[in-house]
């Protein structure tokens, strides 16, 4: 018996580019199924994302079409990290082994062979990572290489340059489904499960059609998401710092007694005060806002609001026209 692989393939707005993913995942699908690594009944699971254009009808029609390739909905747009889930947890049912990829060809397809081996060789997390960022832009390239080491920096245990191109056993999801958090941030949750793992070398490419989905704005939130749903360090910093300056200030007030006692001071001091309120205040600010941060994370996480809500799976209608 071949193991059933199920590639999920989170789709928003991908209209321009599904066309081609689809005739280059059929040709690999295909590839494998005849070298006998993959069972006949692997597939392809398109996830669309709540998509505006043509993006779920395409996938209809592709599943129509091809045998090879199948799909769910979500009922609304719920961003990347979600649909990655619901494509996840649907797949682990009919699969053994499950591959998450982007659909815009950014990941290349070709080391898909390198982590089914490694599959074979008992690893039950394989993680896609990048060999360079030649073709990304500059811009990319530093804001994203800063990202890891900072989340480093923070405490995340995060695999250096990977995303979500990764394989994943059918063992490792279902201990997956045990994690609920709303606030997610999948390849940190990954390394946290365990189990034997490996990484595989690729080389990342340009989008093949169409744009980012995820703008500046967007990569920074995530990254906000990212450290504030795995480290307190952020505020066990706000702690040490709050120690530091009561420390200074005791100190400041051994200066000021002394100055009075000895007479050195004349009416003056205006300026260090107000220089001093507004510093702290600001700084006050800041901090209770950082709390704020993580307060409305549990916020978030206690109303345990379901993370997606698949609309329709067309695996489920062929179940049932058979
Ligand atoms: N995506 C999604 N929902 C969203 C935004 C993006 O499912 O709200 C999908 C998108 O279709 C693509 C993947 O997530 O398959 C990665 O997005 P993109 O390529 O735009 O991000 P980038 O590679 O620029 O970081
Ligand atoms: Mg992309």
């Amino acid at each position: 018996m071949k193991d059933i692989l199920y590639i999920v393939v989170p789709c928003y707005n991908e209209e321009e580019v599904l066309p081609e993913t689809t005739k280059r995942l059929k040709e690999k699908l295909n590839s494998l199924i005849k070298k006998k690594e993959i069972s006949e009944k692997s597939k392809v699971m398109y996830v669309n994302d709540g998509s505006k254009d043509n993006t779920w009808n395409l996938i209809k029609e592709i599943h129509e079409k091809e045998p090879l390739f199948t799909g769910i909905s979500l009922s609304r747009n719920r961003g990347h990290q979600n649909a990655l889930v619901a494509g996840l947890l649907t797949a682990k049912e009919y699969a053994d082994v499950v591959i998450s990829m982007d659909a815009d060809l950014q990941d290349d397809i070709n080391a898909i062979d390198e982590m089914i081996e490694k599959y074979k060789e008992g690893k039950q997390i394989v993680y896609g990572v990048r060999s360079s960022r030649k073709k990304d832009t500059w811009f990319k390239k530093t804001t994203a290489e800063g990202f890891y080491k900072f989340m480093k920096f923070m405490g995340v245990d995060i695999v250096y340059n990977h995303a979500d191109y990764r394989l994943t056993s059918k063992k490792i999801l279902d201990q997956f489904q045990n994690y609920k958090e709303v606030n997610l941030f999948l390849r940190g949750i990954f390394p946290l499960i365990g189990y034997p793992s490996d990484i595989v070398y690729y080389e990342r490419s340009e989008r093949f059609a169409g744009k980012s989905k995820y703008p500046l704005k967007k990569m920074l939130s995530f990254a906000f998401d990212g450290i504030t749903s795995f480290s307190v360090k952020p505020i066990r910093f706000i702690s040490s710092i709050g120690l530091i300056f009561s420390i200074l200030s005791f100190l400041f007030l051994l200066y000021i007694l002394i100055s009075k006692l000895t007479g050195a001071i004349v009416i003056s001091g205006w300026t260090s005060t107000v220089a001093l309120i507004s510093f702290f205040g600001s700084f006050q600010i800041l901090c209770i806002g950082l709390i704020g941060e993580y307060i409305s994370k549990i916020y978030l996480e206690v109303k345990e609001r379901p993370r997606f809500i698949i609309s329709e799976n067309l695996e489920e209608n062929r179940k049932e026209r058979i």
